[in-house]
């Protein structure tokens, strides 16, 4: 494999994976539409634009799974987290940037470094066969043109244009003693047990409760060129269902058939909110059927009136938007090349991971493992107990695709959480021997979880960097 990596969208991804493949040595081509063509959500010339927020969330690398991955990428070199650092506004303990001065840093860094060319063009179809080694990190905002290449060469159904998301919570939250195991009439299904949902009991004054206060709920609203896109069947927010009738959700995703609590064996519930595995390490459920446009804070207030959710931590809100994303456990290996074209390396959101620090880790991973083929080495992944490895684990593998498929149900995009890592029994003593109760314990798993993270990226780096010299 010979000439430059071309890396197509200068973005948050796309940014990162071109610095990483630089510092390594290799030569590179970033291909930026912008200003040529612009997006509906971008508004300047800058690489690495924020369209949004101004920040890159918790920076807490002790107890926080995105302030860990901050902590990673900073030990990994990123250019994303040194530009955060750089124009680091006052925000508590979140990283919040001055979005202009962090986009010019970047801009200028990847300009002035002497093996990277930054070309202003847009690519409007698979690049040409000479190209390579690619990275497509064209975001969610992909151009039509290159989006409906992609479609094209990968097949109808496995790009996605929009997220319908249903809120996940997290495993441990969820309240055993009010929730039983049961698959609806015992059905074991393909791959299943016949106890495979988490079922959350109602009664119809409970039911009642839940409807006012889904109908009470406060909703986001569209931006102008999302609200030209018609909902897809079957994804219909549930407050959009419960608007259309009080009792359209119970004949819906609660409908109380087939179940039978044997917490009340003599009254069956009136509803039943489930819940479904959605990691393969059982960490993770999702609220099936509830795709939702509520404010996140409504959300968790209107899900914890939920009978046995009622301290429920949630790993990920639901959500209705334009999004362009892959489904990556399927099209994509371990290295994010796509089976069918391993030419092209995908990274950034398009890839199924949501948020401006997870796609520029995906684009760290991506520029590493494109400079390792030119220098004639193999690319080792980070290990799945980091939080860069857990979320190219989710990516790649970790999601239950084959169930999920039989179940009609298909791959959506994740925040970084610590869901998505090799689970860490919470340590029951602390240093001094004194024992860890309650939500200090909760803390204290998170804390091991960190620090076996950082320790295991520590030997990462370290065997990359022996392997770089050989
Ligand atoms: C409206 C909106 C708001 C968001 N708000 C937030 C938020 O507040 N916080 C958060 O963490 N995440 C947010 N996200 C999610 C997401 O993390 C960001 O969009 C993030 O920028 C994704 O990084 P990326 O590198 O994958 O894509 P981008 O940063 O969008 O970069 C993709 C780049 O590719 C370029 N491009 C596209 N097509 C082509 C082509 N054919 N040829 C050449 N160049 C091309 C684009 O111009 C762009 O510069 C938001 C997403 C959207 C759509």
């Amino acid at each position: 494999m010979s000439g430059p990596i071309h890396i197509i969208g200068g973005g948050l991804a796309g940014s990162e994976a071109a610095w990483q493949a630089a510092c390594a040595g290799v030569p590179v081509v970033v291909h930026e539409m912008r200003p040529l063509r612009m997006t509906e959500a971008h508004r300047t010339a800058s690489l690495a634009e924020l369209v949004c927020s101004n920040s890159l969330r918790s920076d807490d690398a002790g107890t926080n799974a995105v302030g860990l991955l901050h902590e990673e990428m900073r030990r990994a070199g990123s250019l994303i987290l040194s530009a955060g650092d750089a124009n680091r506004l006052p925000a508590g303990t979140a990283l919040a940037v001055d979005r202009e001065a962090f986009a010019a840093t970047i801009t200028r860094r990847l300009e002035q470094h002497p093996l990277i060319t930054v070309a202003r063009e847009e690519v409007a179809g698979l690049p040409p066969a000479d190209w390579t080694n690619v990275i497509v990190a064209t975001g969610p905002l992909t151009s039509p043109a290159l989006a409906a290449a992609i479609q094209q060469l990968t097949g109808e159904t496995e790009l996605a244009f929009f997220d319908a998301i249903a809120p996940i919570v997290h495993h441990h939250s969820i309240d055993a003693d009010i929730t039983w195991r049961q698959s609806r009439y015992d059905k074991a299904g393909p791959g299943g047990t016949g106890a495979d949902y988490i079922n959350c009991p109602m009664t119809r004054a409970e039911y009642e409760a839940f409807i006012d206060a889904l109908l009470g709920a406060d909703t986001t609203s569209f931006k102008d060129w999302e609200a030209a896109t018609p909902y897809f069947d079957g994804c219909l927010p549930i407050e959009v269902m419960a608007q259309r009738g009080r009792e359209t959700l119970r004949y819906g995703p609660m409908k109380p058939v087939g179940l039978s609590n044997p917490h009340t064996p003599h009254a069956r519930p009136y509803a039943v909110v489930q819940l479904r595995q959605d990691n393969a390490l059982g960490t993770l459920w999702n609220m099936v059927g509830f795709q939702t446009k509520l404010k996140h804070g409504e959300q968790v207030r209107v899900f914890r009136t939920i009978p046995g959710l009622e301290r429920a931590e949630f790993a990920r809100l639901g959500g209705l938007h334009r999004n362009t994303f892959l489904n990556s456990p399927r099209l994509l290996d371990a290295e994010l090349r796509l089976r069918a074209e391993p030419r092209l390396r995908f990274a950034g959101q398009m890839t199924g991971c949501e948020g401006y620090v997870e796609s520029a880790a995906i684009g760290l991973l991506a520029g590493r493992a494109a400079a390792a083929r030119p220098k004639g080495g193999r690319w080792t992944p980070p290990p799945p107990t980091t939080a860069l490895g857990a979320l190219l684990v989710h990516i790649t593998g970790g999601h239950l695709l084959a169930e999920a498929e039989a179940a009609g149900r298909s791959f959506q995009p994740m925040n970084v959480n610590f869901g998505l890592f090799p689970p860490l029994e919470a340590p029951s003593h602390d240093a001094g021997g004194r024992r860890i109760k309650g939500r200090e314990r909760g803390m204290a798993r998170k804390r091991a979880l960190c620090a076996r993270a950082l320790a295991d990226l520590d030997g990462w780096l370290s065997a990359a960097h022996r392997a770089a010299a050989e």
